[in-house]
């Protein structure tokens, strides 16, 4: 038998990531696990040709930090004030690669992500972000297609 002590819940904050919630409950619930909810704000480095000094690198990243921390803890008062077991966390990088890193640092056991998200192309099997993850992820991945429904 295998532990899921904690799952990471990449967010992107799309209309998507509300949609998730329920399967993310359901797992936690079954394997009384932690959820750890994870954002990945862009650098600056993202914005490679505009010119910034680097003071206000520094600047806008914990801005956005700082912003995304909020959007974050609203986004589990209202999502999962049901589940007291979760925490969130903001980083700054590249999503797949931070999504990744995380996975290792924090010993997660299972992920469960949506394969779209802020773009959503329903034609395309994954966005890019989830593609990468579901490829190169060391531990089981539940993915989601948001578009697509049973029929009956
Ligand atoms: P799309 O191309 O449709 O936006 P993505 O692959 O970027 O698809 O997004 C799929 C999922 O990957 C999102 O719903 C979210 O779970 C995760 N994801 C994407 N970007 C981020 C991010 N910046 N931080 C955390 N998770 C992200």
């Amino acid at each position: 038998m295998k532990d899921v002590e904690r799952i990471l819940f990449p967010v992107d904050f799309s209309d998507v990531s509300p949609t998730i919630v329920p399967w993310v409950m359901t797992m936690a619930e079954k394997f009384n696990s932690k959820v750890h909810l994870l954002f990945v704000a862009r650098g600056l480095e993202y914005y490679s040709s505009v010119y910034v000094s680097y003071v206000s690198i520094e600047d806008f990243e914990r801005q956005v930090v700082e912003g995304s921390e909020t959007t974050m803890d609203e986004f589990i008062k209202k999502h999962f004030s049901g589940y007291a077991d979760c925490l969130g966390r903001v980083v700054v990088g590249d999503p797949a690669e931070e999504i990744l890193n995380y996975v290792e640092k924090e010993k997660i056991d299972m992920i469960i992500i949506p394969t779209h998200g802020r773009k959503g192309i329903e034609k395309i099997l994954f966005g890019s972000v989830a593609r990468r993850v579901i490829r190169m992820s060391p531990v089981p991945v539940l993915s989601i297609n948001p578009h697509r429904k049973r029929k009956i």
